[in-house]
């Protein structure tokens, strides 16, 4: 993948499956803007390990449900860097519980970070994208949001909502030399999944036909992919990266 010359921004950047996304385009000659939540130790080090590769990268905390910061991260990446070239929607959360059980907080606060998070960085870089005549947006789903699970009518629900936004914003830039793409992850060795209980962790790997979970490392170069222009006629598609859980 050759990136250079472009900037991506990444959001959720400092851990995880960002992380790998962040140096996955740096390796490809990409300037990386990243933000995050909270763990600045996190970010500066995925900082350092992107700028070892020999570009550009800077840190921006910003909570992606919050129009006001999302406004700043904007201002602070183009004062950086000039452009936005690549958007990676990453950044999420769970709050998972019984429906039964789910409180409306943690609905609520699942639908911002992982839904209203990606429209309003998508709402901020199409309008720079439309007057560049380029860009790639590529989303985090999840196979959740293709399959459902119990536990996560919340999470669910959000990234099918990142499915339909997808397709939607597909649909409004195909003209304009812009590409919006889903990449759906099925169950990634992550911060995330670490969290889970070993019985439920065991029920996951048996409904994985490859019996293994992913690394972040393997959605990431799904997600360069989608970035690059080898990806210039793929628009509004969703990718499975999941050992084969949803097909
Ligand atoms: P992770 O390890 O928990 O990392 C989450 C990242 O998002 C961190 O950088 C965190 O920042 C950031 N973040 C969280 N809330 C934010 C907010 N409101 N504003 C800005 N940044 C925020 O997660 P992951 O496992 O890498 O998952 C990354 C994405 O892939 C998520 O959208 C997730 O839903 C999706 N996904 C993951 C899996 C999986 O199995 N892991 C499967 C399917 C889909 P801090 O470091 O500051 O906390």
């Amino acid at each position: 993948m050759n990136f250079t010359g472009k900037t991506a921004l990444v959001t959720g950047g400092s851990r995880g499956i960002g992380r790998a996304v962040c140096l996955e385009l740096a390796g490809g000659g990409a300037n990386v803007a990243l933000c995050y939540a909270g763990n600045e130790t996190a970010a500066r080090e995925t900082v350092r390990a992107v700028e070892a590769l020999g570009v550009k990268a800077l840190a921006v905390r910003c909570d992606v449900s919050d129009g006001g910061q999302v406004s700043g991260l904007m201002d602070a990446v183009v004062h950086g860097f000039q452009r936005i070239d690549i958007l990676v929607n990453n950044a999420g959360i769970t709050r998972d519980n019984l429906l039964m059980r789910m409180s409306e907080e943690d609905f609520d606060a699942v639908i911002a970070a992982n839904l209203k998070g990606a429209f309003l960085c998508m709402k901020a870089v199409s309008r720079l994208m439309l007057k560049q005549r380029y860009g790639r947006i590529v989303n985090l789903s999840s196979v959740v949001g293709l399959r459902g699970n119990a536990g996560q009518a919340n999470y669910a629900a959000s990234k099918a909502g990142v499915i339909g936004m997808t397709k939607s914003l597909a649909r409004e830039l195909a003209g304009r030399g812009i590409t919006v793409n889903a990449v759906a992850p099925g169950f990634i060795d992550t911060d995330m999944t670490a969290a889970m209980q070993d019985s439920a962790r065991a029920a996951v790997l048996a409904s994985v036909p490859m019996a293994r979970l992913g690394q972040a490392e393997e959605v990431a170069r799904a997600v360069a992919f989608l970035a690059g222009d080898d990806a210039a006629y793929i628009t509004g598609q969703v990718l499975a990266v999941d050992g084969g859980m949803a097909m």
